[in-house]
């Protein structure tokens, strides 16, 4: 896409986030509350529909343009996690629902009438092994009814569809462990206190996650997406589009914790030097700026390879992996270049070092991308 058309969404999200200035987030995050009006005005700027296809009333952007917006996001010192699931988990839907399915939600999702950003696959006892999730969707006539636990289900309490992950099939009666799992479209307004309970966890950030219990929840049997089964495969599609769209907000949050600490150090007067001569507070700086800046080539890469529709698994890894440890690197000298002052809340460092951290776990975890890489890109054994 053109570049200059990349420009000017990247500065309209900067003038939309110039509305919502660290104040608002110190206070969200004193609270715990959700950023609405945030979610609100991205919404009504159209930014959350970027990826839906026009004619289901989106802006048909490609990822590499979902990409910027929440890097500049990010780098502007707010947050897209409250909302940025709206934009690619309507990608199960596009690639794998009906067409009367898509025809009924993605206008919705498109407009904001209707918010699709809880995406519950994470189970406590089975963790990374998703193969071994327990909740389970028997089908009952015109119904499935669904029994089980999620955790980690994020801003469930402001979403009122789920995409949902069950077992249709026990584990001991397929051949392979990945399959026997179905997609689902739940409507959360007609689930909630019906067989579905939510109940919020307090975290070290921002994030709006929960749990979630189903306990004999019945929804209509057309709320499967695609075919029975296959749900594995149709989750694991969207999970590139989301670890491109993460790395990218890590992208975001070393540019915003590079831009802080280069000011903060010029200015920052001590032994009758600004602090930022000395090389010793430099140095870690610089060298966060050189991997975020090697970190957004793979982005780039992963970006492109994505919008070509060509084979992206690794580099969408590589890209999450590499950017979120440069984000941290970056958090790090920024922090440290603060002195005790990167702990005082209205710096805004210690909250964005605390958001930044989470994406060397979520969405998924730094051991599992180095041993997806050794496996399918170097031929070693499978570790687990
Ligand atoms: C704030 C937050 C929001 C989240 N939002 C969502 C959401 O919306 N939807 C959702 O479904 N999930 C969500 N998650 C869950 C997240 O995707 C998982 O926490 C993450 O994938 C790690 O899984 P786990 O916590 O079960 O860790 P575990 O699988 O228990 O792993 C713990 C540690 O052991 C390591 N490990 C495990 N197995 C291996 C192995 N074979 N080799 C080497 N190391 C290994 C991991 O790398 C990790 O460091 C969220 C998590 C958090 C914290």
């Amino acid at each position: 896409m053109d570049t200059e058309v990349i420009g000017q969404i990247r500065q309209s999200v900067a003038q939309l986030c110039g509305d919502f200035p660290g104040s608002y987030w110190q206070e969200k995050d004193r609270e715990r509350a959700y950023p609405s009006e945030f979610v609100k005005a991205l919404t009504e700027a159209g930014l959350l529909a970027s990826l839906i296809p026009e004619e289901y009333g989106g802006a048909g952007l490609p990822l590499s343009v979902a990409s910027a917006i929440l890097e500049e996001i990010h780098a502007n010192g707010c947050n897209g996690a409250a909302c940025h699931a709206q934009m690619y988990t309507m990608g199960t839907i596009l690639r794998h629902g009906s067409e009367e399915q898509r025809k009924t939600y993605l206008p919705k999702i498109a407009t904001g009438e209707l918010r699709l950003q809880a995406f519950a696959v994470t189970e406590p006892t089975a963790g990374t092994d998703t193969s071994s999730i327990s909740t389970m969707a028997v089908r009952d006539g015109d119904e499935f009814v669904i029994n089980g636990q999620k955790v980690w289900t994020s801003r469930a309490e402001y979403s009122d569809l789920m995409i949902l992950l069950a077992r249709t099939t026990p584990k001991d009666k397929v051949k392979k462990r990945t399959d026997g799992l179905s997609v689902f479209l739940i409507d959360m307004r007609k689930a909630v206190g019906n067989g579905m309970t939510i109940r919020p966890i307090r975290t070290m950030i921002n994030h709006a996650t929960t749990e979630v219990f189903f306990d004999n929840l019945r929804i209509p049997a057309d709320s499967l997406i695609g075919e029975e089964g296959k749900g594995f495969k149709y989750v694991l599609t969207g999970m590139n589009a989301e670890r491109i769209l993460i790395a990218s907000e890590c992208i975001g949050d070393a540019r915003w914790f590079v831009e802080t600490a280069s000011n903060y150090v010029r200015d920052r007067q001590v032994f009758g030097r600004p602090i930022g001569q000395n090389q010793g507070v430099q140095f870690p700086i610089a060298r966060s700026y050189a991997q975020a800046e090697a970190a957004n080539l793979m982005v780039q890469k992963a970006c492109s390879l994505y919008d070509q529709g060509v084979k992206c698994g690794a580099e969408a890894n590589m890209a999450k992996m590499l950017a979120s440890e440069a984000s941290w690197a970056a958090g790090e000298a920024c922090l440290q270049s603060h002195g005790g002052f990167g702990f005082a809340e209205e710096y805004d460092v210690e909250r964005k070092y605390r958001e930044t951290r989470l994406y060397q776990i979520a969405p998924i975890s730094t051991n599992l991308i180095l041993s997806f890489i050794a496996e399918h890109e170097l031929g070693l054994p499978r570790s687990y």
